[in-house]
């Protein structure tokens, strides 16, 4: 059975992390205060709030970083473009 496999495979991952604790990586810049970590062993993704601390990354919260991440590119394009030619 390939699904009971992979279940056992993915519950053993877990528990390296539950015991262990989460090896997070980072996977995205969101911008200067917001970085998308995943963990290397379990694939979980998390982001971390305004205060520094993990959080599980939900559809939600990637939408939001989502559009963090399109308005810190809006600003850099911005100050690049637009405020250097205006010197
Ligand atoms: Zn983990």
């Amino acid at each position: 059975m390939k699904t009971n496999y992979l279940e056992e495979k993915s519950f053993t991952k877990n528990l390296l992390c539950t015991l262990f604790g989460h090896h997070y990586v980072e996977v995205k810049k969101v911008n200067n205060h917001f970085k998308e970590y995943e963990c290397t062993h379990c694939k979980l993704q998390v982001t971390n709030d305004n205060k520094g601390n993990k959080i599980v990354l939900t559809s939600e919260l990637k939408d939001i970083n989502k559009t963090l991440s399109y308005l810190h590119l809006k600003r850099q394009f911005l100050s690049h473009f637009y405020f250097s030619r205006n010197k």
